[in-house]
């Protein structure tokens, strides 16, 4: 994982999708306690237990057929939503649970994070997506343990027993041994943590209209954003032009084009997964939008609306966290041991070693595939595993010796946008820098969001922004009586 690259897309999560992959000029970017019959009678406990369900987690209303395998699915991101839409087999039923109701495209939160784009055009339904597969049972449920050697998975809603457990929960923002950084630097990995930073970014801009003295002012139109990797760099572009461009004539007491936004990275460089002269050019880009960016820099304390540096304090209104990322804590149940980012080292075929029936794949695993290439955590690799995967199981359940091959990766490419007309991007020896790049990054993105119903929404919602330099998702929701309150708090939250 490791900080997130830039999107390499993969043709999404989807049939149509799939169908609709196109090979660019650049190349493509892109039961339980249940009845599982007499296959393993250790596992027949009595249902429902503590599920207060009328029937239990994993159990279908139209009856369990005995002897079809269950494959149970944790997590329905791009592992493992891709893994429900590409395996089937006449003897296996799928249950995929998840804690959201929703699969996230979480390339695009920064979008929803700067009020560009609103919740919805990012998410989708989970049973929408896969209402067309009987065989997928849905459970919204959050997963509390694991338990290998019983087969079992732990749920809010009662416990599901596999006979292949699929698990792909993908990862957490990590703030490097500082947790307590999390209150006053919220990091973006949910729809919840965007809304979080978007209502922080709106409301600092209505506290700093309010406000009557300079400083305070001041201090409430600073973001400082830390991590310069595709999400700091993502979100600091997209900060100074919602400041400078989009909300430029919309206040009378205040000038949101002063607004400083404060890029701070550890390493000596941006974007360190692209080659350096990429990093250069993004540095390049930011600054000319105004943002100050700051290598070779370290935080040392994050409080509230006041950022430590070595010699400095920086007071903000705004403090992002887009630095580090860790595997879910649940890879800890898997009983192997895991890498400093608490991933999960997998055996080539993406299984976890010591167990052929658990494999880990997405954010969460370690993968070093055939060719020795350590693949990056992002979502064309979480794809493509999940379809490695899928491949596998329905060649063993056909009775294939062979089943079992070891994972290869194709790298298609990276890509960070800057702003409205400005990224990056890598495919193969082909650097892009620039319009080109951005106009690649838009192509891309709206690609991966073939299938997805407000596809059109995206689409329409970005020409919009593009010409009128305006932003749709900028309504701040507040109880009235607090709104007054929050004049002059200090944070931004
Ligand atoms: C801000 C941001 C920008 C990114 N930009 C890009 C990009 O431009 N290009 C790119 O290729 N990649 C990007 N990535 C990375 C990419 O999103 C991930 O690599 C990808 O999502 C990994 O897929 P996954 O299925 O492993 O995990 P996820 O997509 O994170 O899915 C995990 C699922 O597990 C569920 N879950 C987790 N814990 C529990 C629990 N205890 N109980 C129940 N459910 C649980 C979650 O709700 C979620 O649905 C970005 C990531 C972020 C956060």
């Amino acid at each position: 994982m490791g900080g997130l690259s830039a999107i390499q897309l993969d043709g999404g999560v989807d049939t149509a999708a799939e169908d609709l992959r196109v090979n660019v000029w650049f190349g493509v970017f892109r039961t339980c306690c249940f009845e599982r019959g007499a296959t393993r009678e250790s596992h027949q406990k009595p249902c429902g237990g503590n599920t207060g369900l009328a029937q239990p987690v994993g159990s279908s209303h139209v009856g369990t057929v005995l002897n079809r395998k269950k494959v149970v699915v944790l997590g329905a991101g791009f592992a493992g939503l891709t893994f429900c839409r590409s395996f089937r087999h006449s003897e296996a039923d799928i249950v995929l649970i998840d804690r959201q109701n929703h699969h996230l495209f979480q390339p695009l939160l920064y979008q929803v994070a700067t009020a560009g784009l609103s919740d919805a055009e990012i998410a989708q339904p989970i049973r929408s997506i896969l209402s067309d597969r009987p065989d997928v049972q849905v459970h919204m449920a959050e997963i509390l343990d694991i338990d290998v050697g019983r087969r079992s998975v732990q749920t809010s809603v009662g416990e599901v027993i596999y006979d292949y457990l699929v698990v792909g929960l993908g990862g957490r923002t990590s703030y490097f041994g500082h947790p307590e950084w999390e209150r006053h630097a919220p990091g973006l990995k949910s729809l919840e943590d965007a809304e979080r930073i978007r209502h922080g970014l709106l409301m600092a801009f209505e506290r700093a209209e309010n406000a009557t003295d300079a400083l305070e002012r001041q201090r409430l139109m600073t973001v400082v954003v830390v991590g310069g990797g595709p999400t700091g760099v993502e979100l600091a572009g997209a900060c100074a032009e919602l400041a400078r461009v989009v909300l430029r004539a919309d206040f009378r007491r205040i000038d949101p084009a002063q607004a400083r936004v404060i890029l701070i990275e550890g390493s000596s460089r941006l974007l360190g997964q692209l080659p350096e002269e990429l990093g250069e050019e993004a540095r390049h880009e930011l600054e000319r939008m105004g943002v100050e960016v700051r290598c070779g820099v370290r935080v040392r304390d994050i409080r509230d609306g006041e950022v430590d540096l070595p010699g400095e304090t920086i007071r903000a209104g705004n403090i992002l966290w887009g630095a580090g990322v860790a595997a879910s804590p649940l890879t800890a149940r898997l009983g192997v041991p895991l890498d400093r980012s608490g991933r999960v080292p997998v055996s080539p075929d993406l299984s976890v070693p010591g167990h052929p029936e658990v494999f880990a794949i997405g954010d969460l695993a370690a993968v070093v595939d055939k060719d020795g290439q350590v693949v990056p955590g992002v979502s064309p690799a979480a794809i493509q595993e999940a379809r490695h995967v899928a491949r596998q199981l329905e060649r063993e359940l056909d009775g294939d010796p062979r089943a079992r091959r070891p994972f290869d990766y194709w790298d298609k490419g990276t890509m960070a946008t800057i702003g409205r007309s400005a990224a990056v991007a890598k495919v193969g020896s082909l650097e892009l820098t620039g319009w080109v790049a951005w106009v690649a990054w838009l192509f891309v993105h709206l690609l991966f969001l073939v299938g997805f119903r407000n596809r059109l929404a995206v689409l329409l919602q970005w020409t919009y922004s593009y010409f009128t330099y305006r932003r749709g998702a900028r309504i701040i929701a507040v109880r009235s009586t607090a709104t007054q309150g929050l004049v002059n708090q200090k944070g931004g939250g």
